[in-house]
């Protein structure tokens, strides 16, 4: 007896050895949070302690841009580590969850895979252990969610549930297994309903108007004008949520729906902080902290009223760059900040390298491991590709790709046949356009060839210029 113990001893260290390893993963992802709206990005409208504490305690990536900045989409290109015209989910069309994803990969390895709250990729979640999320956009108050049990009502506020459900699936977990878990915030998503606590802490705060608040889009192409998402005028009464004041002048009207947007908005963040807090807390207490990977990143960017506007999809950088904090004691130094250029699309195959796998070669991403170890390798990319398709649907913003290195910015709008270029270092608000400025034409010839590269690189052949598929997520048809 004594023997057979020792060799079945013998036979599964090595197993339970590489398990206990392997670091467990927290990925937690908020929808359309903008890194300008947290501490650690310098934010001059808000405080997110909680979330500031991954910067403190890790990596804070200062240049991580999405490739497709709309929540279907990019949630598409985090899930397969593909660009949109690969994985074919360019609009909010579902995502064919037939093809191999982080989840499963993750699942196959061994790893105890889950996902609460917004999901929004239309098919069923795979991959997954565990999923609890909440259908299309799902509600702020009482929320339903699904699971493979069917459909739950629960009553309380969406943000405090997500981590409550987040929470249950840490203290459930098999103990033998690391864990990969998605805690995908609803918040801070349009139409912005606070709970009641959060809601009081913000009515009566003045937020500070970005620089840009009152930009007249004059020397950019017509695709900044006709784009319908402005504080002005294209707030809607239920964003808002209550009328304004009598007899305001049209500048006033303007500076009071973004303070209404803002007290939202914001208040919506706070509540997504604490409960980042919650979590954080929770491994502390089980002693997990050391070796568990603790991401907070966000499915795009979002005016906060620059250029008077709120939404997102432009390639501008309010949009195009999301916040990418990453804590993992054991292997990141903590306090770094890294400038190099990250990718939502390189979030999969990190994540699978963390966990001592080999990428899967179908990724199109690239490993941020070795930036994660204080590296910087000689070849990583120093200008990074876009493409937006979703059009007229919802603001009516353009279809439209570009290239965007350290310095430069070049965007072609190619249904409207017109190209702006900015350089970001003496223009870093993108309010001159100088793509028809003769000093500028050198560069405008060196980045038109990048772009082309960089679209050939990742073989984007216009697969979906002309054919937009036409199911939806949210519902309705797809004009196209
Ligand atoms: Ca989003």
């Amino acid at each position: 007896m004594r023997s057979l113990v020792a060799v079945l001893t013998l036979w599964c260290a090595p197993v339970l050895a590489l398990a206990a390893d392997r670091p467990n993963i927290l990925f937690i992802m908020s929808d359309d949070h903008a890194a300008h709206a947290i501490g650690a990005y310098g934010s001059r409208i808000n405080q997110t302690p909680h979330i500031d504490r991954l910067a403190k305690e890790g990596m804070r990536f200062s240049n991580c841009f999405v490739t497709n900045s709309i929540c279907t989409p990019s949630r598409a290109v985090i899930i397969t580590g593909k660009y949109s015209h690969i994985n074919g989910v360019p609009v909010f069309n579902h995502l064919d969850g037939r093809q191999p994803t982080l989840a499963k990969h993750l699942h196959a390895a061994g790893y105890h895979t889950g996902i609460v709250g917004k999901w929004h990729l239309g098919s069923e979640p795979m991959g997954f252990d565990e999923w609890n999320i909440l259908p299309g956009q799902g509600a702020y108050h009482d929320p339903v969610f699904l699971s493979p049990a069917g459909r739950k009502k629960y009553t309380g506020y969406c943000t405090d549930l997500i981590a409550d459900l987040s929470l249950a699936f840490l203290e459930h977990r098999p103990r033998d297994k690391p864990f990969f878990l998605m805690c995908h915030h609803k918040a801070p998503h349009r139409n912005w309903q606070p709970d009641e606590k959060h809601r009081k802490q913000w009515e009566n705060v003045n937020v500070p108007e970005p620089e840009t608040f009152n930009d007249d889009y004059a020397t950019r192409t017509d695709a900044a004008r006709e784009a319908t998402m402005r504080i002005d005028r294209d707030l809607t009464p239920s964003d808002v949520k209550e009328p304004p004041p009598p007899g305001l002048s049209e500048v006033d009207l303007k500076r009071w729906k973004y303070q209404r947007y803002m007290h939202d908005y914001l208040a919506c963040i706070a509540a997504v902080d604490d409960n980042v807090g919650r979590l954080l807390d929770y491994l502390d207490k089980e002693r997990l902290t050391a070796n568990t990977i603790v991401i907070y990143t966000s499915d795009q960017g979002f005016y906060l009223g620059d250029h008077n506007w709120f939404d997102k999809r432009f390639m501008y950088e309010e949009s195009l760059r999301t916040p990418f904090l990453i804590r993992w004691p054991a292997r990141v130094a903590a306090g770094v900040v890294n400038d190099a250029m990250l990718l939502n699309v390189d979030f999969a195959p990190t994540l699978m390298d963390a966990a001592g796998l080999k990428p899967a070669a179908d990724m199109q991403g690239h490993s941020a491991l070795p930036l994660l170890l204080g590296e910087r390798p000689a070849d990583w990319r120093t200008s990074m590709y876009y493409r937006y398709y979703h059009y007229p649907m919802h603001h009516k913003v353009q279809p439209h790709y570009g290239v965007r290195t350290q310095r430069y910015k070049l965007i072609y709008f190619n249904k409207l046949d017109q190209w702006e270029l900015f350089d970001l270092q003496t223009d870093p608000h993108e309010l001159k356009n100088v793509v028809a400025e003769p000093a500028y034409a050198d560069r405008l010839k060196e980045l038109k060839a990048e772009l082309y590269r960089l679209k050939k690189e990742v073989r984007d052949d216009d697969q979906f210029e002309n054919a937009l598929p036409k199911d939806d997520v949210d519902g309705a048809l797809i004009k196209s």
